[in-house]
C-alpha cells in the first residue's frame, strides 16, 4: 500500500469507532465535547469555570488527554467533575479508539455532559474524529491573529470557537478583525464566544449554549 491509502486506513478504521462511541453517547444521554487548542489557550481553565458554573444544574464528566501527567484531570476533578486521564504514552492527539477504552469504564449513565481535553496541538487532533457531539477550539489573545492563517485545518473543521483571554486586548498586540476575517473564509459563520476565564467576562452566552445543547 502507498503511504496515502495507509492514512486512509487508519482514519477510517477511527471513524468506525468514533462512531460506536457515539451511539454509547446517545444511548446514555449524554452531550459530549471534544476540546481543543494548542498548549497554554486555557483548556483546563475553561474546564474549570464552566464545571463550576454548571455543577449544580448539570453531572459533568472530563476524559483528559495528556502526554504524561494527570495534572489537568485532578484540575477538573477539583472543580467538582467526574474525571478521568488518558495518558497518550507520548502520543500528539486522542484518538477514538483512546476514547472509546475510557468511554468503557466511565459510568455514562451517572453524567449529562462529558468534556473531553484533547492534546494541545493545533494539527493532528482536527484529523481524528472522536465521536463527540461538537468539537469546540480554543483560541487565546497572546497567541496572535495569525492562527486561522497558518493552521486552517484545526480552524476549517470545529462546530464552536472560543476566543479566550480577551481581559489581555488591551495589553497584547491583536487584530481581532484580521482574526476573525481569517475564520470567518474557513468556517463561515463559526459560533464564536469571546471571553475570559480569568475574570469571567463573556462566559455567561458560553455556559448557555451548554446547558442548551443538553437538554
Ligand atoms: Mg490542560
Ligand atoms: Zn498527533
Amino acid at each position: 500500500m502507498t503511504q496515502i491509502q495507509v492514512v486512509e486506513k487508519i482514519l477510517s478504521a477511527n471513524d468506525r469507532i468514533a462512531d460506536e462511541n457515539r451511539a454509547m453517547l446517545d444511548a446514555a444521554g449524554v452531550f459530549a465535547l471534544n476540546l481543543m487548542a494548542s498548549p497554554g489557550a486555557g483548556k483546563t481553565s475553561l474546564i474549570e469555570q464552566t464545571v463550576k458554573h454548571l455543577s449544580n444544574r448539570l453531572r459533568i464528566g472530563v476524559i483528559d488527554g495528556d502526554i504524561a501527567t494527570s495534572l489537568d484531570a485532578e484540575r477538573a476533578a477539583a472543580a467538582g467533575a467526574v474525571s478521568m486521564q488518558i495518558n497518550t504514552g507520548g502520543d500528539c492527539h486522542l484518538d477514538a479508539v483512546m476514547l472509546h477504552s475510557a468511554l468503557a469504564s466511565f459510568s455514562l449513565n451517572d453524567i449529562d455532559l462529558l468534556i473531553v481535553e484533547n492534546v494541545g496541538n493545533l494539527i493532528c487532533p482536527a484529523n481524528f474524529r472522536l465521536g463527540t457531539h461538537k468539537s469546540v477550539l480554543i483560541a487565546s489573545i497572546p497567541e496572535g491573529d495569525d492562527k486561522p492563517y497558518k493552521y486552517p485545518g484545526i480552524y476549517r473543521g470545529v462546530d464552536t470557537l472560543v476566543i479566550n483571554k480577551i481581559d489581555l486586548l488591551p495589553y497584547v498586540p491583536f487584530d481581532m478583525e484580521n482574526f476573525q476575517r481569517g475564520v470567518e473564509i474557513l468556517n463561515p459563520g463559526l459560533l464564536t464566544f469571546p471571553l475570559s476565564c480569568r475574570t469571567a467576562e463573556g462566559l455567561e452566552p458560553w455556559l448557555t449554549w451548554i446547558t442548551e445543547s443538553c437538554s
